[in-house]
């Protein structure tokens, strides 16, 4: 048990994205950012959208030499007709923005809910929305959410955030019964808790309070419900996410792929 890097397997290095344009949110860090990498050394011409433009710049200096590109967007989601607009004419599309906030109901300051939803479900919804009629048009394209083993069980003091989770799962396999006439397959990814700075500050965060080591933290905290004791790393949600958009994945649609360690076996 120990906070050390797994090795992911190496990328299914048949996947090719050559020609494709994908759409990736939240793109400057964690998960996303392994998201635009993976399509892009699969050769898609990836748009990284993002808040954050230091993290953007960084993700496009990372991206050099790739197959394919990565095109920075410095876009924040709470611009709903923006984000709708941003995804006219993409192929691929991975939701993936999100934020936390972990706060009793009670206590729970209803704007951050508010927040939370909007970036979390009605942006992904107004994407969707956005990127169907290219998608409808060609007869294929791939939409991911990346959700959560929050969309499939709640945690504690977490209500907008499982609400938003359960929310996504609801539009994803909503977009996949309407969008299989067109060739289009919408389906989620569900991680348990994966190492992303957010994750490592918290852990950082609660050994603090806890007094306790990170590793204590990880055990008896945030790994509490896996039967597998480690973290995910990035790469290894973005290979799940690289799956869906290829080949191998077209009959799967309207589901959930769970790397969740076990927790949801309990
Ligand atoms: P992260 O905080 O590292 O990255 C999230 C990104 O979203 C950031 O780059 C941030 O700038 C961006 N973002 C947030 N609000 C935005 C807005 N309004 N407009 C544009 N960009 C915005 O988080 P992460 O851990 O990589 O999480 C990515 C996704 O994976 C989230 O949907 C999260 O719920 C999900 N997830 C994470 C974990 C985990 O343990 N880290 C587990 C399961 C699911």
């Amino acid at each position: 048990m120990s906070l050390s890097r797994a090795l992911p397997g190496a990328p299914d290095p048949t996947l090719d994205l050559g020609g494709r344009t994908a759409l990736v949110t939240g793109a400057a860090g964690g998960i996303g950012r392994a998201c635009a990498l993976r399509l892009a050394a699969a050769g898609a011409k990836v748009r990284a959208v993002d808040r954050d433009d230091a993290g953007l710049a960084a993700l496009a200096e990372a991206a050099a030499g790739l197959p394919g590109t990565v095109e920075p967007r410095l876009l924040d989601l709470t611009d709903l007709d923006a984000a709708e607009h941003a995804a006219a004419g993409t192929d691929v599309l991975v939701n993936n923005a999100g934020l936390q906030l972990v706060r009793p109901i009670e206590e729970f300051p209803p704007d951050v809910f508010h927040t939370v939803l909007t970036v979390m479900l009605e942006a992904p919804f107004r994407l969707i929305r956005g990127a169907l009629p290219h998608m409808y048009g060609q007869g294929w394209g791939r939409i991911v959410n990346v959700s959560s083993v929050h969309g499939l069980r709640a945690s504690a003091y977490k209500s907008a955030y499982v609400a938003a989770k359960h929310g996504m799962e609801g539009l994803s396999k909503t977009a996949a019964l309407e969008g299989a006439a067109h060739g289009v397959t919408s389906n989620c990814v569900n991680p348990g808790y994966v190492r992303t700075p957010l994750v490592e500050r918290q852990l950082a965060d609660q050994a603090k309070a806890h007094g306790i080591p990170e590793e204590r933290v990880l055990t008896e905290v945030l790994l509490q419900d896996s039967a597998l004791k480690r973290l995910i790393e990035p790469e290894e949600v973005a290979e799940a996410v690289a799956y869906l958009c290829g080949p191998r994945a077209s009959f799967m649609t309207g589901t959930s792929l769970v790397l969740d360690g076990g927790w949801t076996a309990h």
